[in-house]
């Protein structure tokens, strides 16, 4: 690790938040204070990238303009904002913590990081975002592209993805943040790595802190950060059916927590080994909402990938035969005409298979 002494931590912060006031991108975020339009880009920020974020956003404060209208609202209006989007537990949680604050805290945002981080969701990066750059609060963020700026400036040997270094980074984080503009220099070191110490070929001839970069100065931008291989991701293998009924489709509501909670799509679930699609599709939707259905043509076969796991998913048309509706699983069941489906949250891999019905 590279030590820099005060003199050069100043001069860095300055080089760096000059640089952010000249060239920052106009983002909507930034036009004004407002809390809450702050805290709902930062929620979205996190795990996405800006371009993917800034319709999303625009469309978030035409439905909920304010904290109240949030709060107030369905959750499953929400969810249906937030489609697409993913990580779904972030905009449950949103909503959640939402109301919280309009119903027990007279609906004023915690502006006190310890009271800010109680709130759902809310964990060190959103409460060091949305105090420092609210309520100029001096809190240092740490995200990816903040972590890949201090592994290269100061030479930090620790892994990015290793859980136990995250303490090593939000200590250099720190100690360089400018507590006296630390929302700008929250932005500004996040910027710097989304624009010029980008992942790839980071841009150091226009870097305003080359001349205070270690591995500028040793040539080892590529070599940093280091990262711990990641295990190999696995494949699940999942079959599903649109069962018909007459001239409507059935649909299944997931429980509220856990992955993509809350949102619908359509019944089915995992084949085990040496057993085939098509009864893997049967045997799912016996058992997870006890109907008997004739499982007909394949429909689609899609793929589509999580953080953790990828998923293919056998698509089948299906004729409801024999039953009535009882769950074992989904928190919830509708038979729904064509039209009304999209009316409805689903994660992102069925959209692949809405223009195939
Ligand atoms: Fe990143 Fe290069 Fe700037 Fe160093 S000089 S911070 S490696 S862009």
């Amino acid at each position: 690790m590279r030590l820099i002494d005060e003199p050069e931590i100043a001069a860095f912060r300055a080089a760096l938040i000059k640089w952010y006031r000249r060239t920052r991108r106009p983002l909507p975020w930034r036009d004004g204070v407002d809390p809450y339009h702050i805290w709902v880009s930062e929620v979205m920020l996190q795990q996405t990238q800006v371009t993917t974020v800034l319709p999303y956003y625009q469309r978030f404060l035409e439905h909920f303009p304010t904290l109240e209208a949030l709060a107030a609202a369905p959750q499953q209006v929400v969810l249906k904002c937030w489609e697409g989007l993913g990580y779904y537990a972030r905009a449950r949680n949103f909503h959640k913590a939402a109301q919280i604050v309009v119903e027990q805290l007279k609906g004023r945002i915690p502006d006190q990081y310890a009271d800010f981080r109680k709130l759902p969701g809310v964990g060190d990066y959103i409460a060091a975002a949305v105090q420092s750059i609210a309520f100029d609060r001096p809190c240092a963020v740490v995200d990816g592209n903040v972590k890949r700026v201090l592994a290269r400036l100061l030479e930090l040997e620790a892994p990015v993805n290793d859980a136990a270094a995250l303490k090593i980074y939000q200590q250099t984080a720190g100690r360089l943040l400018d507590a006296g503009l630390p929302g700008d220099y929250n932005q500004a070191i996040m910027e710097l790595g989304a624009l010029v110490c980008r992942p790839q070929q980071p841009q150091c001839k226009a870097c305003p802190v080359r001349h205070h970069c270690g591995a500028f100065s040793s040539g080892r931008q590529q070599e940093l950060p280091r990262r711990t291989p990641r295990k190999e991701i696995p494949r699940h293998h999942l079959a599903v059916g649109v069962v018909r009924r007459e001239e409507r489709i059935l649909i299944t509501r997931r429980p509220e927590n856990g992955l993509l909670g809350g949102l619908w799509e359509f019944p089915g679930g995992k084949i085990h080994p040496g057993e085939s699609p098509a009864d893997a599709c049967r045997r799912n939707i016996q058992e997870t909402v006890k109907l008997q259905v004739e499982v007909g043509r394949l429909i689609t076969r899609v793929r589509h990938a999580f953080t953790h796991f990828k998923i293919t998913v056998e698509v089948f048309q299906c004729d409801y035969r024999s039953g009535e509706l009882a769950l074992t699983g989904p928190a919830e069941a509708r038979w729904v005409t064509r039209e009304a489906l999209e009316s409805y949250p689903f994660p992102k891999v069925n959209h692949k298979i809405f223009p195939l019905i």
